[in-house]
């Protein structure tokens, strides 16, 4: 009997999980990803023999990336080598003190709490306990797909209920735990992970901080895009095909149902399912056909929340910095800085800035001597009124002037020997980022779950959707979970 065809369209993360588990179940897989290289944000930037990671710099939960390479038939630890970052990041207050947050030496941790923050080292403790209770409850939840009502009242959605905490905000959470602003600053700017505020974020989402806490932060050598790569290969040893440079301009639908999809080169490739990891919303102003869509049409998708995007700086320099893997440089007014990124919608003055300098832990990033530096800003995605090609070049000179005075990188300008620039623009022009909204669409209450685009697509027959703008959501752990929960509709139905 023939094998059955699955066609994805993008190899990004959650096409690439997709495609590596199915092609290892039999099925017939083949991807066609628009750029010439895999990853999609996950993608490498190369600078002549210098390499950034586009996007993910922040590896957690590795079992669930491990996970994915078994149920794919391989060993993640036979293509990537993954290395633990602790502490795992420095959190550099604009007064000058500095936290480094540590998942191995929880001692240290509480020392440090103590130190810079007394009286709150108890409320370290009781926060891993009681926010382990609910990534208990909630982890199952994430695992499976929500594509009707019923779903909602499953019996592990019924329990996580009284944990979940969502009709509280992120940063209100952590009142129970801290009574200082700072503290609780460094266990909710992960909402940031997710583009959105702590001051809005569902308290559900503490748990991305307790995942740090409790499971560390990960690097693999070569940089996260390492990891496409990996998977990408595994694809191919499986027996599919990865078409790169190759653009879908259209899904192939008949009657409501998906038969495959147009390229750009006219052709037709025909398949028994077809499943969509190109970011969703631009997916459906530009690749669904409008007449196709039902629940999901473009003036619907429009009407959503969005995350925040990102200004980017990817700076190759002829020397080593003494400085951590990972820095946040918060703004002196974090609140203000937050606010002005998701609700007035304006560039800021007092920015907040991550610093990455991955060569203190990789040295196969750049030559001897020399290192990779990257740089990200959060910043409004492109529904506000900002002018980036009126703007990008002053607002360049603030993060630099930050990231010299507050980050370490001391005369930075005088080490530059090449450089990228991405704005909220780039992200949507270059990288099909609708909004430029790096993080996809938001993860409020209203668009978790039932109510978020659904694995197995509502709208067109045999389609599917992967990646950061289905269930459960965006992130690399999230993503590849979409892949798998994605791969299993397809291959065993809804469960
Ligand atoms: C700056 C930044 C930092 C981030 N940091 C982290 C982090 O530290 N940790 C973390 O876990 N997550 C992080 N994320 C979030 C998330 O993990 C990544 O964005 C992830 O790459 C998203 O994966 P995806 O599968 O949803 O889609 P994408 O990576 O966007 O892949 C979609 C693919 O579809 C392709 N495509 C689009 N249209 C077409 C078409 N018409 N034809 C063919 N191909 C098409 C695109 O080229 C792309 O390759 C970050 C994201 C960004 C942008």
């Amino acid at each position: 009997m023939a094998k059955e065809k699955v066609v994805i369209i993008g190899a990004g993360p959650g096409g690439l999980t997709a495609g590596m588990i199915l092609s290892h179940r039999g099925y017939d897989v083949e991807i066609f990803e628009t750029k010439d290289t895999v990853g999609g944000r996950n993608a490498p930037i190369k600078m002549g023999d210098f390499t950034f990671d586009t996007g993910p710099t922040f590896l957690m939960m590795k079992d669930v990336l491990e996970e994915m390479f078994e149920l794919s038939g391989k060993k993640a630890e036979d293509y990537l080598d993954i290395r633990e970052v602790d502490p795992m990041y420095r959190l550099r207050y604009a007064d000058g003190r500095e936290f480094f947050p540590s998942h191995k030496n929880r001692d240290w941790m509480i020392d440090q709490i103590e130190t810079l923050f007394p009286g709150n080292g108890v409320g370290y403790l009781i926060f891993l306990k009681r926010e382990q209770e609910k990534y208990d409850r909630l982890i199952p939840c994430l695992k499976v797909p929500y594509d009707n009502w019923t779903k909602m009242f499953s019996k592990n959605l019924r329990h996580a209920l009284p944990y979940l905490d969502a009709h509280i905000s992120l940063y209100r959470n952590l009142g129970r735990y801290f009574d200082d602003d700072d503290l609780k600053i460094a266990f909710t700017f992960q909402a940031k992970y997710l583009g959105m505020s702590p001051w809005e974020c569902p308290a559900s989402f503490a748990i991305i901080s307790l995942i740090e806490h409790n499971g560390g932060i990960w690097h693999p050598i070569g940089g996260l895009n390492a990891i496409s790569k990996a998977m990408a290969k595994v694809i191919e040893e499986n027996g599919g095909k990865i078409h790169l440079s190759t653009t879908v301009k259209e899904l192939f639908t008949e009657n409501g149902k998906a038969n495959g999809v147009w390229l750009e080169s006219g052709d037709i490739v025909q398949a028994d399912r077809t499943i969509i990891n190109a970011d969703f919303a631009h997916a459906m102003h530009n690749i669904a056909r409008e007449k196709d869509l039902k629940n999901w049409k473009p003036a619907k998708v429009r009407s959503k929340r969005y995350s925040c995007s990102t200004f980017m700086l990817y700076l190759a320099v002829d020397k080593l910095y003494d400085i951590p893997h990972h820095t946040i440089c918060f703004a002196e007014d974090y609140k203000k800085n937050v606010a002005e990124m998701a609700e007035s919608m304006v560039l800021s003055e007092d920015p907040s800035v991550y610093i990455q300098n991955a060569c203190r832990t990789d040295n196969t990033l750049a030559p001897e001597g020399k290192s990779t530096i990257y740089i990200l800003v959060p910043v409004p995605n492109t529904t506000a009124d900002i002018d980036w090609d009126a703007e990008k070049d002053r607002f360049r000179e603030i993060v630099l002037d930050r990231v010299e005075k507050r980050g370490g990188l001391t005369d930075i300008r005088d080490h530059i020997i090449e450089e990228k620039m991405i704005t909220p623009d780039d992200w949507r022009d270059e990288h099909n980022v609708f909004n430029g909204a790096t993080f996809n669409l938001a993860h409020n209450v209203a668009q978790m779950l039932v109510f978020r685009p659904h694995n197995r697509f509502e709208d067109i027959d045999n389609c599917y959707l992967v990646g950061g703008g289905t269930h459960p959501g965006s992130g690399l752990p999230t993503i590849y979970e979409s892949g798998r929960i994605t791969a299993d509709i397809i291959s065993h139905g809804d469960k």
